[in-house]
């Protein structure tokens, strides 16, 4: 068969040489033909491409590091799985058989908690947007409410109200501890003095008891000390409300925010260099909790964490559907999989693999998705050699935030695999078709087809 005619174009090889980041742009010999022990073609073959495959091996080792790191130095912690992180039922039933409880941010999330079998008091109900009727359900079945705002202070006297009883509240925290941006938009802030105001609120209506602080100070922090900070103005802050208010504290909630080993656009180090250790974080968290409370007091320790836990649990494989030379002489790839499924592409640079050994010059190379849209652009910038048409390859890590965060656009969404400890393959969520699409529409009458000749 003849193959088809292309330009040539010239680049230069730096074969062997490193760039000023450490990193070596030569060959890339990053071949994986498996994914824990099964085989990349055989998981294609039966369930299609793309695909999400998740490991619960990794899934269980890297929510068992956390564990370890935080329940090593401290007595008394608590695991809430975030569930907007990944709420597939597997993985959430999965991390609740390891301990976890759930953290929710939505009446849907709590749905689906609930659903699964998790109790309301082992649920914590978190976010800027609480519907009435979800503070109703939520108050009664004993979930850990974070308030934040004044109006869901005034929601939930309400509530108070209509049940007869005192519902055991924490308040939201934002605060500055050094790094940007701030995410002061959730809760009452701790500088200005609001979050004061908001104790004093709370006591002045007489209906809620203050048992809680949270914070979430944002999401794939690299800055162990950050939290140092948080951990050392919680505890201060805990026990002026003791002694202002006489409001006991008994939690505090840190929120979530560790990194997961992904390599941050803009950031040039190997994620093994640039992201600290889970050991890191609880080194500084617990030290400052065990410093800062006063002896015999051991606050439960509330953890959110998702991504760190997750993200690298979930692999997605997609296939090279054509090559294209672009204007400018860089090489691009159209794959099956695009931005619609990998929300993370975004901020992330994922690490690419190739399911067969391929010979020729590594080049730089697009990765393009398979949407008519500009923006579908799963990688700008990684070395490949030349990939013929039907390549596997395997990204990773995508575990956290994009089968949540996926969109049904264009296309439909894929399957999603679980590998088991034993190494079985599970299918955990089955391929979207179009009767999952027109299911929710409705036509009127009046405008069925009828088309004439
Ligand atoms: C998103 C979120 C988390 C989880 O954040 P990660 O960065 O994935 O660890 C935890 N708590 C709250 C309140 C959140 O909104």
């Amino acid at each position: 068969m003849k193959k088809p005619y292309e330009k040539p174009v010239i680049f230069k090889l730096k074969t062997g040489f490193m760039n000023k980041f450490g990193e070596g742009s030569y060959l890339l010999k990053k071949v994986r033909s498996k994914i824990e022990g099964v085989s990349v073609d055989d998981l294609v073959k039966e369930f299609g491409s793309p695909l999400f495959v998740f490991s619960e091996r990794k899934l269980r080792q890297k929510f068992r590091e956390l564990k370890n790191a935080f329940a090593l130095r401290y007595p008394n912690v608590e695991f809430s799985w975030s569930y907007k992180t990944n709420y597939l039922d597997a993985i959430c039933a999965i991390l609740h058989d390891e301990g976890e409880t759930a953290e929710v941010v939505s009446e849907f999330e709590y749905e689906k908690a609930r659903r699964l079998g998790v109790p309301g008091n082992k649920i914590i109900y978190n976010g800027p947007y609480k519907p009435l009727d979800s503070l109703r359900v939520t108050v009664k079945e004993g979930a850990r409410i974070n308030v934040d705002h004044f109006e869901e202070i005034a929601d939930l006297e309400q509530v108070a109200d209509e049940l007869g009883t005192k519902p055991r509240i924490g308040i939201r925290l934002n605060m500055d501890i050094g790094i940007q941006p701030q995410w002061s938009r959730f809760g009452f802030n701790l500088e200005s003095g609001q979050a004061l105001d908001a104790v004093k609120r709370i006591a002045a209506g007489g209906k809620l008891e203050l048992v809680g602080l949270h914070c979430h100070i944002g999401t794939f922090i690299l800055e162990p000390r950050a939290y140092e900070q948080e951990v050392k103005k919680m505890v201060e802050f805990a026990y002026r409300v003791e002694e202002e208010f006489g409001f006991k504290i008994e939690y505090l909630d840190i929120g979530g925010g560790f990194p997961s080993k992904n390599k941050l656009r803009g950031i040039y180090l190997p994620p093994d260099v640039a992201v600290p250790s889970i050991d890191e974080f609880a080194e500084r968290v617990c030290n400052a909790l065990l410093s800062s409370l006063r002896p015999g007091d051991y606050p439960k320790l509330i953890l959110e964490s998702g991504r760190a836990i997750v993200d690298e649990s979930g692999y997605l494989i997609t296939t090279v559907h054509a090559a294209k030379r672009m204007p400018d002489g860089r090489k691009a790839y159209v794959l099956d999989a695009g931005v619609n499924i990998l929300f993370t592409a975004f901020w992330y640079h994922f690490n690419v693999e190739i399911d067969r050994e391929i010979n020729g010059p590594a080049e730089p190379c697009i990765l393009y998705g398979p949407l008519c849209m500009n923006i579908d652009v799963v990688d700008d910038m990684v070395q490949l050699p030349p990939l013929p048409r039907g390549t596997r390859l395997i990204l990773s890590p995508v575990g956290a935030y994009n089968v949540t965060q996926w969109m049904q656009f264009i296309r439909y969404r894929p399957n999603v695999v679980l590998i088991g400890e034993n190494g079985e393959v599970e299918l955990i969520r089955k391929a979207e078709d179009l009767s999952d699409i027109v299911k929710r529409e409705r036509l009127p009458e009046r405008l069925e087809l009828k088309w004439k000749g």
